[in-house]
């Protein structure tokens, strides 16, 4: 993407770049940890007495990882989303490599006899050096399966390699996927070269997506004063600005709509939210107009008033001009 289209966009999106220095830093920073983590991971899982908690182990370390990457992205300013997939996809693979080599140390060092055995001899460092007898011991375990579940069922062959997949798709993908999607929810200004904070502005009445998402798209922020505050507490629409928290260079408005409901039994809520529109580039005059009218609509009216609409105009300055009322 270029300069200008970055610039001139109608919404946000991040500028590809990145800091070179810190993002060596953090790749390799990243492959270290990763690595010490798998060596934790490989050996609670071969020493871990419930072999049903075993999914869930995998999903905690690929949390684990896609939050750590994450937070190396953020801090080497990556603002690049297929450098961000691509070392989240490494770093989960290194990871995914280191932890097979030492689950099949730590196998063989729990369940084979050491006495008169030539698996006695396998170190971690080579099987990392010999892939071919990683790929050995793969195939081995293939074919007799490594675990017991339901008593006396021992997962082999096809059925094996489908729960190593699914093993290998969840770190792989949580290493990869985490980063991506919370790098992508935050605008970088590039003219602070720091991470934008977001603010909840507004809480509206709903109305049909399309609508408030062309309106918002033309700049007229005097229709959420048309929408008014939310009539219903379950169900509202949600406006919010991500941006610099140090000058309006970089400002961005998401809308969402949210709605809360209840299970029919047990009476728990469950918020859940849509999209409507994601970083709508604003101008500092429109960053300061759209929070002019949010406050207006926000504010408490009057019993004896009624609500009016007010148009809201900014000078050429930035500075917000409410027309007085009439008499
Ligand atoms: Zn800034």
């Amino acid at each position: 993407m270029s300069e200008l289209t970055y610039a001139t966009s109608l919404y946000y999106k991040h500028s590809g770049r990145l800091d070179a220095g810190r993002f060596a830093f953090a790749l390799a920073g990243g492959m270290t940890c990763a690595i010490a983590g798998a060596t934790a991971f490989a050996y609670i899982e071969v020493y871990m007495p419930i072999i049903y908690g075993t999914f869930l182990l995998i999903l905690g370390f690929g949390c684990a990882l896609g939050w750590m990457n994450a937070r190396l992205m953020k801090w080497a300013r990556v603002r690049n989303l297929q450098v961000v997939g691509t070392s989240g996809f490494l770093i989960g693979f290194a990871a995914l490599y280191w932890a097979w080599i030492i689950w099949f140390y730590a196998y063989i060092q729990r369940f084979v006899p050491p006495a008169g055995n030539p698996l006695a001899v396998v170190t971690p460092l080579k099987l990392l050096l010999h892939p071919v007898g990683m790929w050995m011991f793969l195939k081995l375990f293939y074919t007799v399966g490594p675990w017991t579940v339901f008593k006396d069922l021992h997962p082999t062959g096809i059925f094996l390699a489908f729960l190593w997949l699914l093993e290998a798709g969840v770190i792989l993908g949580c290493a990869a996927a985490i980063p991506v999607r919370k790098i992508r929810e935050i605008p970088f200004c590039e003219n602070c070269r720091t991470w934008g904070q977001t603010r909840q502005i507004l809480r509206t009445k709903v109305a049909p997506n399309a609508e408030i998402r062309q309106n918002m798209e033309q700049k007229k922020f005097e229709y959420l004063q048309t929408l008014g505050p939310p009539d219903d507490p379950d169900h509202w629409t949600h406006f919010s600005l991500q941006g610099c928290s140090a000058c309006d260079t970089t400002q961005t408005l998401t809308v969402d709509r949210f709605q809360i409901t209840y299970d029919p039994k047990t009476k728990k809520p469950k918020t859940s939210s849509k999209s409507i529109l994601r970083h709508l580039r604003l101008t500092p005059e429109e960053t300061v107009q759209v929070c002019t009218v949010a406050a207006l609509v926000s504010a408490p009216i009057s019993p004896t008033e009624p609500a009016k609409v007010v148009n809201v105009e900014v000078d050429s300055l930035g500075a917000t001009q409410v027309p007085p009322e009439a008499s």
